[in-house]
Parts: structure tokens; sequence; C-alpha cells
């Protein structure tokens, strides 16, 4: 039943072989029964591990020992605009993002394959998350890097006892490297590991119990490579089956107009992408996302679209925020300026969830070119 599966050829592996990729080179995704035992579920402590049996690991002695009380965020209503929405506090997370949602998950599974030594890469924020569960683990832990990274999330990661291993040129450039040291070490890759995205599903774990265990009829996200529009979209695919809602919510995807392969794509899918240019939006600047294919897919079905936003627009929602008492980071505010956009022509009356996916303080030197 519990298995790892190719999209591209359908080899099957099973889970509990350290294998992030499948020999074919392609993408594996999880399949994996979870279960809801509601009255189970509300007995325990607010983390994330009290959806226990939706979570794919063989035992709890993992968690145990990397636990940082992270998940259930508060779902609190802030002011859009002339409209309240539900926006769910993921920059309270212990490393500053949701990113420890998958970075928990993945590292307590990597626990428990009897891996020692992990490689991942990233923008900045899932290296933090997976250098901080590394550390809680004892596991040892090189994190590869955009040269240009936030000197806040440069020193985050290495206050962790992550080795840090800066990559001149793109993001681009650092996925390639990061895939060399992957033939050696384990790769905890929030993009590649199916673990990942069995973290960040919680999201709509939480969500919907915080809603009464009712689904809102629409969740606005940012998206680069997905982390958290595919892992929500796994999760309420699984609350679905279980029964616990009728439906799944549809999907708005919010990109960086000035980084926004998937908005093209989903609106011109013959038409050659534009080149990136660079976005304050850095955590959702993602080029060439190795899952582009599976997020159109989730988008479309869910009756959903894309919404692309301006530097200008960016900008605005992240002073906006700052004058309600949220202090997010530019990243976080690109999803924000996307709920303004999508409330000009929303049908009326809708249950909207979004996010505030990174904390300000990751990103003090850009904002402090704002004032
Ligand atoms: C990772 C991240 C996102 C979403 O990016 P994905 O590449 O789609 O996973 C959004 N905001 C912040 C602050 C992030 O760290
Ligand atoms: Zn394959």
């Amino acid at each position: 039943m519990n298995h790892l599966r190719c999209r591209t050829c359908g080899q099957t592996y099973n889970p509990n072989e350290p294998v992030w990729r499948c020999t074919c080179g392609g993408l594996l995704d999880l399949h994996f029964q979870a279960e809801f035992p509601l009255d189970r579920i509300q007995a325990r402590p607010p983390d994330l591990w009290r959806y226990r049996e939706a979570l794919p690991l063989e035992s709890d002695d993992h968690i145990i020992i990397i636990a940082l009380g992270e998940g259930f965020t508060p779902l609190l209503p802030v002011w859009i605009g002339d409209k309240s929405i539900w926006i769910k506090q993921e920059h309270l997370f212990p490393t500053g993002s949701y990113k420890d949602r998958g970075a928990a998950m993945l590292i307590s599974k990597s626990a428990e394959l009897g891996i020692s030594r992990v490689v991942e890469d990233s923008s900045g924020n899932a290296g933090c998350a997976v250098a901080a569960y590394c550390a809680r683990a004892g596991m040892e832990c090189d994190i590869y890097v955009p040269a240009d990274t936030s000197a806040a999330k440069l020193a985050q990661i290495q206050m962790y006892g992550a080795t840090l291993h800066k990559i001149a040129g793109s993001r681009e450039d650092t996925a390639r490297a990061v895939l060399m040291a992957a033939e050696q070490y384990y790769y905890a890759s929030h993009s590649w590991n199916p673990f990942f995205f069995h973290g960040t599903k919680t999201f709509a774990y939480e969500v919907c119990e915080q809603l009464g265990w009712t689904a809102p009829d629409t969740i606005i996200l940012p998206v680069g490579n997905g982390t958290l529009l595919l892992g929500v979209d796994i999760g309420m695919s699984e609350l679905r089956n279980a029964g616990i809602i009728p439906q799944k919510p549809k999907l708005i995807a919010v990109q960086a107009a000035h980084c926004s392969p998937l908005a093209q794509r989903f609106f011109k899918p013959d038409s050659e992408i534009t080149s990136p240019q660079p976005t304050i939006a850095e955590g959702i600047a993602i080029a060439e996302p190795i899952r582009g294919e599976q997020i159109l897919d989730a988008v479309r079905n869910s009756g959903g679209t894309f919404i692309t936003v301006s530097e200008d627009e960016i900008k605005t929602a992240l002073i906006q925020m700052g004058t309600q008492g949220f202090y997010i980071e530019p990243t976080a505010a690109a999803t924000i300026a996307g709920i303004q956009r999508y409330l000009a022509t929303a049908p009326p009356d809708e249950v909207i969830v979004s996010v505030f996916t990174g904390h300000g303080l990751k990103a003090t030197e850009k904002i402090l070119k704002f004032l």
C-alpha cells in the first residue's frame, strides 16, 4: 500500500529505502493512506504531530528527539482592503517560515532511515529549516545557497552548525552544485524529496481543523517550487478521500511578475517564457521549478488560477501589513499583493485563506531600503 512511485516511468520503491529520485531520473511521489481519528487528534497537544495517523513515519522515536513545538500556527482574520481574510501565521515557526513543516517531517524520516549526513539547496528558508532540524537530530548537514541570499538567512544557517556553500550565479547554478553532492549524501530536498510535501500538507489539516473541520472555498498561496501549494493539494485530497471535507478548495497561485514561469505557462502554454528579472520576493524566484507540471495540474484541477504581482505591489503590501502589526518578509508580501488582485474580481462571500510565509526579521537589510 505504502510506496514511492515515479511520475515518469511508474516504477515503485519501498519508502524505507533512502531514495529521493527514480533511477530513470524521474520525480517520486509518496502514496500513503492517511487516517484522521478526530477524537484522538483533538485530544493531543496543538502541534503538527497531532495528525500522527496521517504522517508517514514508522514510529514516534525520532519525532520526540527533533520536535521544536512546530505547527498549529494561529489562523487570524486580517484586513486586506475592506475585506477580512483568514491568514495563517506561518512566519511564527521556530525558524521563521513554514518550511519547518517539511523539514521536521523529512529530517524525522531521514533519522528513521539511519541517515547521518544530508545535503540541501535553498534560496534561504528551506536551508534554515533543514539546518535547524539536522542540529536537533545530530545529523551533519551541507546547505548550498545562491551567493546573494539575505545575510540574515546565511547567519541563521551557520548558527545551526551547518556547512554553508555559497554558489555564484543563478538559483539554477546552486541546484546544479547540490546535485553533484547528492550523489554521495542523502538529498533532503524541499523540491525533489516527497517526504517534505508530507510535512507541508499539515497546513491543510490545520486550516480545516481551525475552521471547524470544514474547507475554505479558496486558498491563495505563493508559488516558486510549490512546496506549500503541492503540500496543501495533497493534504486536501487526503481529507476529501477520508470523508472529512466534501470537496477541495480552489487554489490561487501567486508569482512575482519578474519571475513567473508557471503563470506564463498557465496562460500561454505555447509562448516562450521571458527570462527572469531580479525580485524582492527572493523566496519564490524559481525560474525552473522541477515540479512545474504537477503545480499547473493542481491549480487547474482545483478550478483555480495564477496571479502575478509587480515589485511596487509587493512593497505596498509589505508596508500595509506592517501598519497592522505584522512584520513579514517581502516574499510573504507578494502573496498579500496577490490577494488584493484576487479580491478585485472575487465572487462575494467566499471563505478565503492565505498565509504569511516568512518573518520580516529574515530580510532586515532589504526592508531597511524601504524606510
Ligand atoms: C519557500 C517560500 C515560499 C514558497 O516557495 P515555494 O518555492 O513555492 O516552496 C514563499 N514564501 C517564503 C517566505 C518561502 O520561504
Ligand atoms: Zn522512473
